[in-house]
């Protein structure tokens, strides 16, 4: 007998969840009393700016911030969205036609291919990478081709490595720099061949730039959109959740193409009704205000991440030093695949660590330390390998 509640052939198509093993494994280890050190959670520990938190709790008092906010996003966080682009990279944009306001960027980045990739329609998606560009591709009934990031390339896609037929019906194309999960950064000489490979098979680019100011040792990772010619081919996706440790608030923007916002939009329009004005201000204070916090982040996940690099080098792995983002991307050792790794990991000295491949088949030979918690147990974390027996 068929099932009831038969699932949608988009979710039976989802890959399956990795991390659910490593989950279940953790609360093992945990039940067995292990004092476990969870490296695996791409989420700051550090706490929203307090001056952030004020502008909402001020804004949460004025009825008028009660009701249906604009779907598109107030002009105020827009313009500020459009200020912030300046100042920080040069960019010029129109607050009105080239500024969206989204529920987080996760979500601007799931809903692109609904307004712009048919059935069938190819979708270049980065192997490893945030699993969101993928499952949105699927449920727009596109088909995915990924690409693969190896070291060897920096953790940049080989573009001619695309297959003719590929690039052909290539609709869309996802990039992420800095880097989740590798850590890598792209320069500018790599964003302009993105933006002729784009011109020449008519692709859309979306770049997610989230861990732009996540950056470390005074490195400025360019945007995409400085680009001569990126406007007429991308977006670019972006939020406050890494940025100014405001996860839980829920609000990001997409910028760049007119046309490629305002498609995007309409499909907003249909499916959700903007983001809290309370919330939105709270972000305008985040973007327009004192700076001293985010400033402030960055030194702290430096720290950390030097405290990682160099227990792993004492420990004699080798391992690339992030110029930005709060993960290190480390090789396994030889003869382990990532999950026996993360497992032996967790089993023999209680820390959690992300299996590479999680992210995606080229992640694999890799696993992904998260820098979200704090400097002592990092260096704690670090002692503990040194008993481990590979
Ligand atoms: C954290 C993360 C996001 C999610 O951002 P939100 O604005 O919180 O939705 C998007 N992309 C990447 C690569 C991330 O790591």
């Amino acid at each position: 007998m068929p099932e009831r509640f038969e699932l949608a052939e988009r979710l039976k198509r989802l890959p399956p969840y990795l991390f659910a093993e490593i989950d279940k494994k953790k609360r093992e280890v945990r039940a067995r009393g292990v004092d476990v050190i969870d490296l695996g959670i791409g989420d700051p520990d550090l706490p929203t700016p307090p001056h952030v938190i004020q502008a909402l709790q001020h804004a949460a008092l004025d009825p008028e911030n009660h009701r249906y906010p604009s779907y598109e996003g107030m002009l105020a966080f827009r313009q500020a969205v459009a200020d912030w682009y300046a100042k920080r990279f040069g960019v010029t944009l129109d607050p009105e036609s080239e500024v969206l306001t989204l529920v987080g960027s996760k979500e601007g980045t799931a809903h692109m291919p609904l307004a712009f990739v048919n059935p069938g329609d190819a979708v270049l998606v980065p192997d490893p990478g945030y699993p969101v560009y993928a499952a949105g591709a699927w449920f727009a009934g596109g088909e995915v081709h990924f690409m693969p990031l190896r070291r060897e390339h920096g953790f940049l896609p080989d573009l001619d490595a695309i297959p003719p037929d590929v690039a052909r019906r290539a609709r869309l194309m996802y990039l992420n720099y800095p880097n989740n999960p590798t850590a890598a950064c792209a320069g500018r000489e790599f964003f302009s061949r993105v933006v002729a490979f784009a011109e020449r098979h008519g692709v859309i680019v979306c770049h997610d730039a989230m861990y732009s100011e996540l950056r470390f040792d005074g490195y400025e990772p360019p945007s995409f959109l400085e680009m001569e010619g990126a406007r007429q081919v991308g977006v670019e996706f972006h939020s406050l959740s890494k940025t100014y440790s405001m996860t839980g608030w829920r609000i990001g923007f997409c910028v760049g193409n007119a046309r490629l916002v305002a498609g995007l939009g309409k499909v907003k329009t249909n499916v959700d009704s903007g983001v809290f004005q309370a919330v939105q201000y709270a972000a305008v204070a985040a973007l327009t205000g004192p700076q001293d916090a985010s400033e402030r982040y960055r030194k702290i996940y430096q720290e950390r991440r030097d405290v990682v690099v160099e227990g792993l080098r004492a420990l004699g792995w080798e391992v690339d030093v992030p110029k930005a983002t709060f993960f290190v991307w480390v090789p396994v050792s030889k003869g382990l695949d990532s999950r026996a790794f993360a497992t032996r990991l967790l089993d023999e000295v209680g820390v959690v660590v992300t299996p590479g491949v999680g992210f995606g088949p080229s992640g694999e030979g890799f696993y992904r330390i998260a820098l979200t918690i704090e400097t002592p147990r990092l260096a704690e974390a670090m002692e503990r390998l040194k008993r481990l027996r590979l």
